[in-house]
């Protein structure tokens, strides 16, 4: 089977500590491509690693937090301007997903966001604990500790035969053992060193746990301010922006 591809557009936190990118990560077979969320930065890191935005077929988000989902705007501006789109794009994402989109593209682009735009919007959404396959990508969604009323969810993704598990924001649970078995890639989220809270992942608790993880590759991502400072103590691997891992 030919390699599925995957580019960590942002490596970064909401802060972009260390000037790295904000999540969003992209999965490429000779067939499909699509994004694992849209941070406000990914226009920009598509264009850095020289991607055609155009070959993006679907969006999936994990959550809605601007380091997630602001670059969605962006997006669409390319798709009305820069690199006109006429087939739809699909936006799968947690409840309300549809609302927050509008609602962020009108405080961005007032104006434009009242003209239709050239090219359909679909939109999925996605809840917890319930699968669903949407154009041959394996989405298994599962709620995550993160946010206290919102819906936060992370994405088992299954394509072609691979499996790939993506954290996107959460606190320990040990949902994530179980969702991490027989992955070949898992892409989670280790915000922090020293502090410790319930709602991010910190790296002694990614180290204590490294054992229980059923992946064959575990990288960290939406690297924060701490876990940057502290990189020689390291020993899981690290993701930078352009990363890109072969499954
Ligand atoms: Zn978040
Ligand atoms: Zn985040």
């Amino acid at each position: 089977m030919p390699d599925i591809r995957v580019t960590f557009l942002g490596a970064g936190d909401a802060f972009c500590a260390g000037g790295k990118h904000q999540a969003g990560y992209l999965v490429q077979t000779g067939e499909t491509a699509f994004l694992l969320d849209c941070g406000a930065t990914t226009l920009a890191s598509l264009k850095r690693e020289k991607i055609d935005t155009g070959s993006i077929d679907q969006v999936f988000l994990s959550h809605l937090h601007g380091d997630h989902f602001a670059g969605l705007p962006f997006l669409f501006l390319e798709y009305m301007f820069e690199a006109p789109r006429r087939r739809p794009l699909r936006i799968a994402g947690p409840p309300g997903t549809e609302g927050r989109v509008a609602d962020l593209f009108a405080a961005m682009y007032r104006d434009v966001s009242k003209k239709p735009l050239p090219f359909r919007l679909e939109f999925t959404e996605l809840l917890p604990e319930q699968s669903l396959t949407l154009d041959g990508v394996a989405i298994t969604p599962f709620r995550v500790p993160h946010q206290e009323t919102e819906i936060s969810l992370g994405l088992g993704v299954g394509i072609d035969g691979r499996r790939i598990l993506y954290s996107g924001d959460t606190g320990w649970t040990e949902d994530l053992l179980r969702h991490s078995e027989d992955t070949d890639l898992f892409i989670c989220e280790c915000c922090f060193f020293e502090t410790r809270v319930p709602f991010h992942l910190d790296y002694p608790c990614l180290w204590e746990n490294r054992e229980r993880f059923g992946t064959n590759r575990l990288v960290l991502t939406h690297l924060g301010r701490e876990v940057l400072s502290r990189q020689r103590e390291i020993e899981l691997e690290l993701a930078t922006d352009g990363l890109t891992v072969a499954i």
